[in-house]
């Protein structure tokens, strides 16, 4: 069985299993000097923890209104389970709708700041 999936979610998809996204505990690194991991925290929460791929889709308070809108997916025990084959639409689903709150908190950060 294949799943077909299209356009942004798919891209989303390549970007957070390559780590090529935006996320602090990637971000992080790119800056000298680079940040310690336990410094790359989220900053859309106050967990003062860092901002991985699993934190970022399945943790953050940030978008937990959308996480629960995807329950299912949210109670698998790791970020691997999310994109196996059988989940892997709705997944794709839920990522969309995350990467688009992100979008928004970026952009009201940035006005509150410059
Ligand atoms: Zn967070």
């Amino acid at each position: 069985m294949s799943v077909a999936i299209k356009g942004n979610a798919k891209i989303l998809i390549a970007l957070l299993r390559t780590g090529s996204h935006h996320l602090r505990c990637e971000t992080s690194r790119w800056i000298t000097p680079k940040e310690e991991w336990e410094e790359r925290t989220c900053i859309f929460c106050k967990k003062e923890v860092v901002e991985t791929e699993s934190h970022y889709i399945m943790e953050c308070v940030a978008y937990e209104d959308i996480g629960n809108q995807f329950e299912n997916n949210l109670t698998v025990g790791s970020l691997s389970m999310l994109f196996e084959e059988a989940r892997l639409h709705k997944t794709a689903n839920l990522l969309i709708k995350i990467h688009s709150k992100n979008v928004i908190l970026e952009g009201n950060l940035r006005l509150m700041f410059f």
